[in-house]
Parts: structure tokens; C-alpha cells; sequence
């Protein structure tokens, strides 16, 4: 006799349910996920105790006949999928035809639906599987499925259920992250008849997310490219800027095709975007969705249909990577108008997604780009000029920025007719965006040798001195090494430094590396080498210190690289050895050319470990301060 039985269905559905139905969160999403593949727009949830006691849903889509409401609790009884094809292809939320009835084999269910047309509505009641009623009902049109005693059979799941405050914590999770994967539906959830988060309709995705994020201030606006036409695949969403607001895993919500999704792909790829601009140890937060051809995609991975697996998963990186770092550029370039000052700062509106960066930038002379660094010394000649300026003489004070390069600039009259009829040559630009940047951007001071103060506007600036000049040499950096070598100088005086073997080992091992990164190095027999070159921008470092502390960062393979890009360690770190110290005194030539570089770089605003080179406080702030609002 056989040994092997086919499970009953009541069975099947238990056993089923042990990976549908997690715990109450997992019913709501489920719900939802129903209400949503029925058309509705405005879904309400009720929640009583932590969710075993009473779940409600409520909606208003096309609901379902009298035979569909009995089929609905069937075992893979699905309206979605019709034909192995469709499996291929699902386009709905919904697919597996398991949820209604596991649910329903765990606790006390009702269904109950009216379409469209239909004067009566029809409710069927089913406790732990077993119906114990269908009979027509008189209802709202669409459907409400209501859940008690959830577990209410299966005690041992039930004691592995957390505190109230957690499995709300949960359902509150997933109706906020569907009111964000679903922008024109209302959602209304209440729990022990208190409304605790309602999200109308015509809410726009950023007014959503501001109640969602808890976070009401700049965001990053993502999205692909708006010259494929018509893209296959498309990214779009907002991120948190770097080092602002909330972060942590949980606050980044991820969506592909309207579904939420935890993907670690994806959550990779933000971060691989964001790259140099997080700290350490902080992950993105935000909204992502990105949409593609759903047989590109394959949702039927999990039971509970959270997880995701993409055909093209390289491509899938590479599109959300790219399409985060562009908007992290723009995103740079946006708050640099609003810093230092261009024609548009007044309204500062954000940069639409289309608008290439303008062509002419502020401080576009050549001779800024060469203006190097000289550390001061002690003996310095111009001590005096130094000393106003760092007490803020005021005649001192309002200096135009690129004073120090005064002698590159080529008078030209640039007349103004009138604010808005000026007719530009193609310079003029150039010229009135200086203009506007010497009124805009004015030089207070700098604190403690590190910390430059700058009136911009209406703002304040505090600027880190070291890890904005940090983040530009680094960028210089990067520059030069993507296209071909970075720049070397030669020593006048070439330096001989002894290796052990391990190190000499490295060198040969990286020999090649290591001189494309500006170094030219000479076997001097033994572990000796000589060092005659070293890379140019940061040509004021001690060379024997440089290649040593270079040296190292080939030899550690310990994980205390905070960069996980291995060249972007490398430059990360030569930039740090060159840039202007904490307690560095920069002339007020020096301060002057930083802040010039910076209102024209791409990439300014963190340093390339991602801590922040500006803070930017309102007038309206600093008035706060002093309670004069
Ligand atoms: P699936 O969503 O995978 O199809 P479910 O068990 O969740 O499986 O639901 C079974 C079927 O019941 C669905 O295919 C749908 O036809 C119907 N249904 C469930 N919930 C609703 C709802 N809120 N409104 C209309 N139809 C519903
Ligand atoms: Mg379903």
C-alpha cells in the first residue's frame, strides 16, 4: 500500500498560510494587495489589539459576484492568471491564488462584495476553513474582508507574536508603504478607531513622502533620463540628500512595477550612487520605483511576495546607480546656485529633470583651475593683511571673490539696460553671474583655522575648509585618472626609501597601479627605491610619506577601507594628505579660491567619506536663535 497521501485542502491551506501569513502585517499587505488589483482608490483599514483581535479592509474597487466570493477562498482561486504564459508576465500584485484562503484557514473571516449594478451585496463567513455561512448582504459597493481571532487555531503561532507595539508598528509599515507605491489611492488606517495616518487621494507623491519620511526639507528628485523617449525601464523616486534627516535601511522604500519589494540589488545600487556622499555605516533613505516590462522580472520568488529577481540584474544596478548619481549631481549643482549665487537663485526651484548643466559656469578662468595651495609659512610678509582679514576688518570684508585672479580677468563694459531686456554677448553671462556672485557671496571669516564663515544671500555658510578641499582635489583626482594618468612632477631632489620585502613585494605586485597614480618609482637594488616623481596636485606632501601611506592601502586587505571602491580609497587618501589641514591658516587669497573652485565644481558638497563640507543656516534661523521672530 502507498504510503504517500495527497493533504486535504484544509491542510494545504495551514500549511500554506505558515508562509503567507508571518504575522497580522502580512494580512493587511495581502488585503491591500486585493484591493489594489481591484481598482480601488480608496482603501480603509481598521485594526483592534495588535491586529489578532479585528482587521478590517475596506474598498471600493469592482468587487465580486456571489460565485466569486466563494471561489475567492478556493485554494488557488485566482482571477489573475489564466494560462502558464501569464506567469511570465504578472502585472497584477496578486497572483497565487493562496492568500484569501490561508488567511481564512487561521482565523474568523468574512467576505463580503458588491459590484457594480448589483443591488445586494454577498457575505460568506468562514471560521478556520470551514464556511459557515454565505448568504446575500446588503453593502457598499466593492469589498470589505474582515479578520478576527487571527491564529486563533494555531496557538503556538499566535505566542510568536510581539508586543501590540510591534505588529502595528509593522501594519503601519506596510499601508505607508503602499500609500507610497499607490499615489492616487486614499488610505485611511485606523487602529483602535484611532486615525493614525490618512493619505487622501490627490496627495502628490512629495506631500505623501513628507508624511511618511517625517522629514520636511530638500529632496533629491531622481529619474531616468527624459531623453529615452519612451523607456523601457524607468527609475524614479526621491532620496533624503546625504547626511540629512532620517537614515537606516528601513527608510529607504523601494517598488518595482507598484509593488514593494525589500531588494538588496537595489538597495545596493542607491547606495552605489550615493557613493563618497554617505558616511560610513549610514545607508540611503528614500523612494525608489523603478518600472520595467514585467517579464523582465520575476515576482513569484517568495510566498510572500516581497522579493524580486531581475533577468538583467547588472543592467537593473547600473540604471539605478547611474540615475541616483546624476541626480546627486544635479542636486550638487542646484544647492551650488543657491550657495554661491546665479540668476535663478531667487526662487531657487529645483533644477528640473531635463535642464542639462548650463555651459558657462561662474569662475570659468582658466587661472583658478591652476591656483594651487601653498601652505603658509611662518614667516609670512603679508601677516598684517592676513590679521585684518581674519578679524574681519570691514573695509577688508567685502571682497569679490576672485580678486586673487584679478589679473587673469579682461575688463569688459558689461551694460545693463534694464533687469530682465539685457542683451548678452557671449560673455556677458560669465560677467553678471560674477556680479551677482560678489554681492551674493561675502567672506566673514575664518574660526579656528578651519571653519570658513561666509554671508551668501540671506544665508550663513560655514564651510570645513579641509574636507572641501579634500573633496575637490579628489575629484581632480578622479579626473585625471579616468582619462589616462594623473599628472606627475618630478622631484628636483628624488627620495631613496627602504622597503621591507613584504613592501617590496607590493611594489612589484602594483608597480603598474602605483604609477598610475602619479608616482614614478626606480629599483635601486635590494628593497631600495627611488622615488622621483610623485603626483603633481598634491606635489607639497612629503613624498616618502605619500607613497608610503599609498603603499599600505595596496598591502590592507582588512576591511578598514571606509570606501568600498579600492581606487577611490587610493585618491580618497592622497587627497586627504593634501589638502588644507585643520588649523591650517589660509590666506584670504587661499579662501578665495577655494570657495571659487567649489561654485564651479561638479562634486562638492561631502568630502569623499561623506562628511559634510557646508552648513547652510537661513537668516530666518539665525534670527530664531535670538527669538527676534
Ligand atoms: P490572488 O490575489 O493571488 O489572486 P487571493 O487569494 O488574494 O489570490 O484572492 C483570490 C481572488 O479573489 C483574486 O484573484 C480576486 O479575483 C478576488 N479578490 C480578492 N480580494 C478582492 C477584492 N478586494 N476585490 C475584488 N476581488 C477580490
Ligand atoms: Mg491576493
Amino acid at each position: 500500500m502507498s504510503k504517500i497521501r495527497i493533504l486535504p485542502e484544509q491542510i494545504a491551506n495551514r500549511i500554506a498560510a505558515g508562509e503567507v501569513v508571518e504575522r497580522p502585517a502580512s494580512v493587511i499587505k495581502e488585503l491591500i494587495e486585493n484591493s489594489l488589483d481591484a481598482g480601488a482608490d480608496r482603501i480603509e483599514i481598521d485594526v483592534e489589539g495588535n491586529g489578532s483581535k479585528l482587521m478590517r479592509v475596506i474598498d471600493n474597487g469592482e468587487g465580486m459576484d456571489e460565485d466569486d466570493v466563494l471561489l475567492s477562498l478556493e485554494r488557488h482561486g485566482t482571477s489573475k492568471i489564466k494560462s502558464d504564459d501569464d506567469l511570465g508576465a504578472i502585472a497584477s500584485l496578486g497572483f497565487r491564488g493562496e492568500a484569501l484562503p490561508s488567511i481564512a484557514s487561521v482565523s474568523r473571516m468574512s467576505v463580503t462584495s458588491r459590484q457594480a449594478g448589483e443591488e445586494l451585496g454577498f457575505q460568506t463567513i468562514v471560521h478556520y476553513g470551514k464556511l459557515v455561512k454565505a448568504h446575500q448582504a446588503g453593502c457598499s459597493l466593492g469589498t470589505t474582508v474582515e479578520i478576527r481571532n487571527l491564529f486563533g487555531n494555531t496557538p503556538a503561532r499566535r505566542k510568536f507574536l510581539r508586543t501590540a507595539r510591534t505588529e502595528l508598528g509593522h501594519i503601519e509599515e506596510i499601508v505607508k508603504n503602499y500609500s507610497l507605491g499607490a499615489i492616487d489611492t486614499t488610505f485611511i488606517l485606523r487602529i483602535n478607531n484611532r486615525e493614525v495616518l490618512h493619505m487622501e487621494k490627490d496627495y502628490s507623491l512629495s506631500q505623501r513622502l513628507v508624511r511618511i519620511l517625517n522629514y520636511n526639507d530638500e529632496m533629491m528628485e531622481i529619474g531616468s533620463e527624459a531623453d529615452d523617449k519612451k523607456p523601457k525601464r524607468w527609475v524614479s523616486g526621491f532620496l533624503v540628500p546625504p547626511d540629512r534627516g532620517p537614515a537606516g535601511g528601513r527608510n529607504l522604500r523601494l517598488f518595482v512595477n507598484n509593488r514593494a519589494v525589500k531588494d538588496r540589488l537595489m538597495t545596493h545600487a542607491v547606495a552605489d550612487g550615493l557613493r563618497g556622499f554617505l558616511m560610513k555605516g549610514k545607508s540611503p533613505a528614500g523612494y525608489l520605483h523603478l518600472r520595467l516590462p514585467p517579464e523582465e522580472v520575476d515576482v513569484n520568488v517568495h510566498p510572500a511576495k516581497h522579493e524580486v529577481r531581475f533577468h538583467n540584474s547588472r543592467d537593473i544596478h547600473q540604471l539605478i546607480s547611474r540615475t541616483v548619481e546624476r541626480a546627486l549631481h544635479r542636486w550638487q549643482q542646484r544647492i551650488q546656485n543657491q550657495i554661491f549665487g546665479s540668476h535663478d537663485v531667487q526662487g531657487s526651484s529645483p533644477v528640473p529633470l531635463e535642464k542639462e548643466r548650463p555651459q558657462e559656469r561662474l569662475f570659468s578662468r582658466p587661472a583658478v583651475q591652476q591656483t594651487r595651495f601653498i601652505p603658509p609659512s611662518v614667516s609670512h610678509t603679508v601677516k598684517e593683511d592676513q590679521q585684518a582679514f581674519q578679524t574681519g576688518n570691514t573695509d577688508e570684508r567685502t571682497v569679490p571673490l576672485e580678486r586673487a585672479f584679478q589679473n587673469n580677468i579682461e575688463e569688459k563694459p558689461v551694460s545693463v539696460t534694464g533687469e530682465q531686456s539685457t542683451s548678452y554677448t557671449v560673455d556677458q553671462p560669465v560677467e553678471n553671474s560674477q556680479q551677482s556672485t560678489q554681492e551674493f557671496l561675502r567672506v566673514i571669516g575664518v574660526f579656528k583655522d578651519l571653519y570658513i564663515f561666509c554671508q551668501a544671500g540671506d544665508d550663513l555658510l560655514v564651510i570645513d575648509q579641509h574636507a572641501a578641499h579634500e573633496r575637490l582635489l579628489f575629484e581632480q583626482l578622479k579626473k585625471q585618472h579616468l582619462t589616462g594618468k594623473i599628472a606627475a612632477q618630478s622631484l628636483l631632489f628624488p627620495v631613496t626609501v627602504e622597503l621591507s620585502v613584504k613592501q617590496a613585494q607590493l611594489v612589484e605586485q602594483n608597480l603598474a597601479r602605483i604609477e598610475e597614480l602619479g608616482f614614478q618609482l626606480r629599483d635601486f637594488g635590494g628593497n631600495s627605491f627611488i622615488i622621483s616623481a610623485i603626483p603633481a596636485l598634491v606635489g607639497q606632501c612629503d613624498p616618502s610619506e605619500l607613497f608610503f601611506d599609498i603603499l599600505g592601502r595596496f598591502g590592507d586587505d582588512s576591511d578598514q577601507k571606509d570606501l568600498k571602491n579600492p581606487l577611490d580609497d587610493l585618491l580618497s587618501s592622497l587627497a586627504c594628505k593634501a589638502a588644507v589641514k585643520s588649523g591650517d591658516r589660509l590666506e584670504q587669497a587661499e579662501v578665495e579660491t577655494l570657495l571659487a573652485q567649489m561654485a564651479k565644481a561638479d562634486l562638492f558638497s561631502h568630502c569623499p567619506h561623506g562628511r559634510p563640507v557646508i552648513k547652510r543656516f537661513s537668516g530666518n534661523d539665525v534670527k530664531k536663535w535670538f527669538h527676534r521672530t
